[in-house]
């Protein structure tokens, strides 16, 4: 399956909509090979353009969605623009009535214990014929990352949700994409706080209007300093297309 993607910053994010990427993962969990999703804000592609490690993870990666009003302004700014913002929990809540669907199964790696125990819970109550083989906190030593590995590879889930913030999902993902036995991984950030209500997202009018950043950041306060990357990344951004020119 081709697809179409915008050069932000040397990270190639799918110029997809929503639905077109809920398509690709229809298509790709049948096929079975291990895939992976980075759902990539500006914060993530400002990392990946410091970080050259980090840009090589997401160049590995098998799809690249915009989560985020600033890399959906980016892609309007270069001139190739995405048909929407492609936000990890509006995918999510996608993959949720897919997997119902069609009887796939998943698994929940990430958050505090009882965050991830919540999100189960409440996930079930909405999709009552979901199949989730199992969950795990994003709190365990590197010494049990194995074990963490092999727990999920005998479990034989569809789609694996990785929550454990920016880098340690990518790197996580990628590190073990062969060796688990799983047809597709998402990294989700922040979405099992909000699946069990222990974050709240933006009202939709903040949503629509590309401003749920800010809500964000009225919300949890420490996050100032990390999005002090949002400018940045414009003006990285910027260079790139006058450079280009
Ligand atoms: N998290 C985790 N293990 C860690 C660090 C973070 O499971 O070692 C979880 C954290 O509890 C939260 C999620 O990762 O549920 C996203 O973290 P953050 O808010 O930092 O999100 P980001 O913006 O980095 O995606």
């Amino acid at each position: 399956m081709k697809i179409e993607t915008v050069s932000v910053l040397g990270v190639k994010v799918a110029r997809m909509s929503l639905q077109q990427v809920v398509e690709w993962i229809r298509v790709m969990v049948e096929q079975g090979k291990p895939r992976h999703i980075v759902t990539a804000n500006a914060e993530v592609i400002y990392k990946a353009h410091v970080e050259p490690e980090y840009l090589e993870l997401l160049q590995k990666s098998d799809l690249v969605t915009a989560d985020g009003s600033g890399v959906v302004l980016a892609a309007n700014m270069l001139g190739q623009p995405v048909p929407e913002r492609v936000a990890g929990i509006d995918l999510v809540a996608e993959v949720f009535e897919l997997a119902a669907e069609k009887n796939w199964s998943i698994y929940f790696l990430g958050a505090e214990p009882d965050v991830v125990e919540k999100a189960v819970l409440h996930t079930l109550e909405k999709y009552p014929s979901l199949q989730i083989k199992g969950y795990r906190d994003g709190y365990y030593s590197q010494e049990e990352t194995e074990q963490v590995v092999s727990n999920i590879n005998k479990l034989k889930p569809d789609i694996l949700l990785v929550a454990l913030g920016v880098p340690k999902q990518e790197v996580f993902i990628q590190q073990y994409l062969k060796e688990l036995d799983v047809p597709l991984s998402i990294g989700v950030g922040g979405s099992f706080d909000i699946l069990a209500g222990t974050a709240t997202r933006a009202p939709v009018w903040m949503q629509r209007v590309g401003l749920e950043w800010s809500y964000r950041l009225f919300k949890e306060p420490r996050r100032f300093k990390r999005m002090l990357a949002l400018p940045k990344f414009v003006l990285a951004v910027l260079k790139q297309k006058l450079t280009r020119k």
